[in-house]
C-alpha cells in the first residue's frame, strides 16, 4: 500500500537523473531505486495552497485503485512543504503517436486495432473502478518499450472518481478531445472519456482532427454540435468496421455511446475475427505527422504563455 511520506523525501531512497517530460504541473525526471537498482519514473509537483494539495493527494488515491498493466503504475510518493513527488513505473518507449510516425514503423488499419484494444482494455479497467480519466489524448498514450507494442495509459491529474448517483461536472480539457457535455457544463460520466478515446482512434486512422477549427471557440463548437465526417479521402482505404466503430462513439448524447466493454465486444476490435483475408494497406503517415507537429508546437507555446502570465519574460 503506497502512502503519501511526509517523514522522507524522493532523494532518501532514489538517484534522480535525466529530464523525460514538462507537463503543465512540474517535471517527469527518470530515478534509480538506491536498494534495487530500478529505473522508475518521478513527477514532481509545485504545491501553491490547500487546493493544490487536494488534487494531489486525489491523483495519489485515484492511481492506487488502477493497477492494471495497460495503466501507469504507482510506486512510491512523497511530499514536503512545496512539492510533491509520484515516483511510478518507467515507460520508456515515448509517445504512441510519435512511435507509430516513425519510419521503422508500419502503420497499418491492424496495427490501430492492436493500440486502440489496449486502450479500451485500461479504460475499460478504469471505469470498472468507477474512475474517470477525462484527459484522453494522445500524449497521455505511452509505449512501454521501444521495440514492443504495449501501450500505458499516463497522467492522472485530472482523473475524477465516479459515483452513478451524483451529478458530476467538470470545466477542464483540451478542446480538440473533449466531449460535447464537458463544453456544455453537463453532468459527465464514463461515456465522456469514451467521446476522447474516439477522437483519439480517428486521428490515429487519418492524421485529421475531426473537430479542429481555426480557433478555439470554433473548434469548441463543433464539438458541442458534433459535426463531424469521413469525407477526406483519408477514410477511402479504412474499413467499414473502422468507421462503424468512431460513430458509435462520436456521438453527441453520451448514453447512446459505446462504452470500454462494448468496445472491446465490436467486430472491429474482437480477437476472434480474422482478418488474414484483407490486404494490409499501410496508412499514409503525411497527416498524422503534421498533427504531432502541430501538437508539440502548440504544447510549446502553451508553457510560454503560462511563463507570462508569471511574469517571466523570455528574450
Ligand atoms: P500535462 O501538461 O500533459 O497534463 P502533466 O504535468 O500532468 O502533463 P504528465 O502528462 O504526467 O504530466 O507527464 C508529462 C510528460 O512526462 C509526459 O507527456 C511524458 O512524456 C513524460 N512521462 C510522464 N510519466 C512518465 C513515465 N512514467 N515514464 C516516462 N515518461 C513519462
Amino acid at each position: 500500500d503506497v502512502r503519501l511520506r511526509k517523514d522522507k523525501w524522493v532523494t532518501d531512497y532514489y538517484v534522480v537523473s535525466q529530464l523525460l517530460g514538462k507537463g503543465k504541473f512540474g517535471e517527469v525526471k527518470q530515478v534509480k531505486e538506491r536498494r534495487t537498482g530500478n529505473q522508475l519514473a518521478a513527477k514532481f509537483i509545485d504545491v501553491n495552497g490547500p487546493q493544490d494539495k487536494k488534487d494531489i493527494e486525489n491523483e495519489v488515491e485515484i492511481m492506487k485503485l488502477l493497477q492494471h498493466p495497460r495503466l501507469l503504475q504507482l510506486y512510491d510518493a512523497f511530499e514536503n512543504k512545496n512539492t510533491v513527488c509520484i515516483v511510478t513505473e518507467l515507460v520508456s518507449g515515448g509517445e504512441l503517436f510519435e512511435r507509430v510516425i516513425n519510419d521503422d514503423f508500419i502503420l497499418t488499419e491492424k496495427a490501430c486495432v492492436m493500440f486502440m484494444r489496449q486502450i479500451c482494455e485500461g479504460v475499460a479497467f478504469m471505469h470498472n473502478q468507477r474512475v474517470l480519466h477525462l484527459d484522453i489524448k494522445p500524449e497521455n498514450i505511452l509505449c512501454v518499450t521501444r521495440e514492443g507494442n504495449r501501450v500505458k495509459i499516463i497522467d492522472f491529474g485530472l482523473a475524477r472518481k465516479y459515483n452513478p448517483r451524483e451529478d458530476l461536472r467538470v470545466l477542464f480539457g483540451t478542446p480538440e478531445f473533449v466531449a460535447p457535455e464537458v463544453v456544455n457544463f453537463d453532468p459527465i460520466a464514463p461515456a465522456t472519456d469514451m467521446w476522447s478515446v474516439g477522437v483519439v482512434c480517428y486521428v490515429l486512422l487519418s492524421g485529421l482532427s475531426p473537430f479542429m477549427g481555426d480557433t478555439e471557440q470554433e473548434t469548441l463548437s463543433n464539438v458541442t454540435s458534433a459535426t463531424w465526417d469521413f469525407n477526406a479521402e483519408e477514410f477511402d482505404s479504412i474499413s467499414k468496421e473502422a468507421k462503424d466503430f468512431i460513430s458509435k462513439l462520436l456521438v453527441k448524447d453520451p448514453r447512446k455511446r459505446m462504452s470500454a466493454t462494448d468496445c472491446l465486444d465490436h467486430q472491429w476490435l474482437r480477437r476472434s475475427v480474422k482478418r488474414e483475408g484483407v490486404p494490409e494497406r499501410s496508412l499514409s503517415k503525411k497527416r498524422l505527422r503534421k498533427f504531432v507537429y502541430r501538437r508539440k508546437w502548440q504544447k510549446a507555446i502553451n508553457a510560454m504563455l503560462a511563463l507570462r502570465r508569471m511574469g517571466v519574460t523570455l528574450s
